[in-house]
């Protein structure tokens, strides 16, 4: 396993307690931050209670977020996402402790972890992949696999070497900071969208509020050099936003990237697999890429046992993984990549979310979109949209 992270620990988890021999690898040390905001949708943190660490994560501290509100400006839509196997909260942990949390959760499996570990590259037999070679404190390494997996992140050097092809892709649209203040009180998950802007604020660990902002990536140039004059102008759109902002005091320096393509890219061949972001990718304005690689960790290590236990020919396991991950992710991937645009709904689009605004009930499955909790193909059902239109007048 490369990469030990929100895909990568847990796909060594499942696995490890299903009785594999697992390494699995990261180049960092833990506890580790990462340059991502950190919303678990309910999706997430449904896996983190099937897979037993529902109390540890509780435990770290971050507050439950029970309520989520899109504000478009004319309507706002707020709603409390519908339980997902029981789990009606969200929960913002820090990267430094979620990823340790999972770490330590894969080695008590039976994993292996080395950490400060680095893959150089992959090695190869008779054109399948046996293994991985790399630099642990300057000592080079080979380690030999039955399947590889890269859990290496969105610029993925297994998918590199093995030439994983790529499809629907979009190019990055949005460039996204984020930072943190005290003493910025927060309803739940607040989202904002205006043109050319949208911004989410949340609670988090240690009583802080997240707030992560994006502009389109056209404008990173002209931006880049004022990040924050940039970012405390666009929280003026909303006065009161930008009054809470100011009662407050920022605590950390502004993190972000223009580097957020959107892909997936095929997630398997001869002795190799990717998952989470490797395997796909997209903005991050739904925040979906933790619980999504908690899903596709799900998928892959189930895939990888019923073909290394001869259940059924690997490749056709790997297959079917990626149909499911493709089934699930395609309907929000394609609602996050029409956000990410930062245009402003077509009408058609404005006036239906209009209608969901004016109904509680609506607006409930409407943020359980995002929660993960509510399919798209049950929204946005025609009978279930005729519903909504008739019910606003
Ligand atoms: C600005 C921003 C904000 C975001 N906000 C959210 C959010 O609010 N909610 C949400 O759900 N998602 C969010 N995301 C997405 C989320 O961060 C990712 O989807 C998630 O981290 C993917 O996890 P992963 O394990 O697939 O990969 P990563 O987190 O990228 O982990 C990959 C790991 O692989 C290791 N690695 C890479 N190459 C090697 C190598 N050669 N050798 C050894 N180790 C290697 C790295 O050190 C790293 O630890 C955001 C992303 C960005 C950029």
């Amino acid at each position: 396993m490369v990469g030990a992270r929100c895909a990568g620990s847990p796909t060594a988890m499942l696995l490890a307690r299903r009785g594999y021999r697992v390494l699995l690898l990261d180049k960092r040390h833990f506890p580790s931050d990462t340059v991502s905001s950190h919303f678990m949708q309910q999706q997430g943190v449904a896996l983190i209670k099937q897979w037993g660490l529902l109390e540890r994560l509780v435990g770290l501290g971050a507050p439950p977020v029970r309520s989520t509100s899109l504000n478009f400006g004319p309507f706002v839509i707020r709603g409390s996402a519908l339980p997902m196997d029981g789990v009606v909260e969200a929960y913002a942990t820090r990267r430094t402790l979620l990823d340790e949390m999972l770490l330590d959760a894969a080695a008590e499996s039976g994993a292996e972890v080395r950490e400060g570990f680095t893959v150089e590259g992959l090695t190869f037999e008779n054109g399948v992949v046996a293994g991985v070679r790399g630099r642990l404190n300057d000592r080079e390494m080979t380690e030999s696999a039955a399947v590889v997996v890269g859990a290496d992140g969105r610029n993925s050097m297994v998918a590199r070497e093995v030439g994983a092809p790529m499809y629907d892709a979009v190019p990055p649209q949005a460039v996204t900071y984020y930072s943190y203040w005290s003493d910025v009180p927060t309803d739940g998950l607040e989202i904002y969208v205006r043109p050319d802007r949208s911004w989410g604020m949340f609670p988090t660990n240690e009583g802080l509020t997240c707030i992560a902002l994006s502009w389109p990536v056209s404008e990173f140039e002209a931006n880049r050099h004022d990040v924050e004059g940039n970012f405390l102008k666009t929280l003026e759109l909303v006065p009161d936003v930008a009054e809470r902002a100011r009662a407050g005091t920022r605590v950390e320096r502004f993190r972000g990237t223009a580097d957020v393509p959107n892909f997936f890219r095929k997630p398997f061949g001869d002795g190799w697999a990717l998952v989470g972001d490797a395997g796909y990718h997209k903005d991050p304005c739904t925040a979906q890429g933790i619980g999504d690689g908690f899903r596709d960790a799900q998928l892959l290590a189930e895939a990888i046992d019923t073909g290394l236990s001869g259940r059924q020919p690997i490749h056709e396991a790997l297959g079917r993984y990626e149909r499911a991950r493709n089934e699930h992710a395609m309907p929000i991937y394609q609602f996050t990549c029409e956000l990410a645009a930062l245009q402003p709904p077509p009408p058609e689009k404005a006036a239906l979310l209009a209608a969901v605004a004016q109904d509680p009930q609506t607006s409930n499955r409407f943020v359980s979109l995002i929660a993960g909790s509510v399919s798209f193909a049950e929204f946005f059902a025609p009978e279930n949209i005729e519903r909504t239109m008739a019910v606003a007048g």
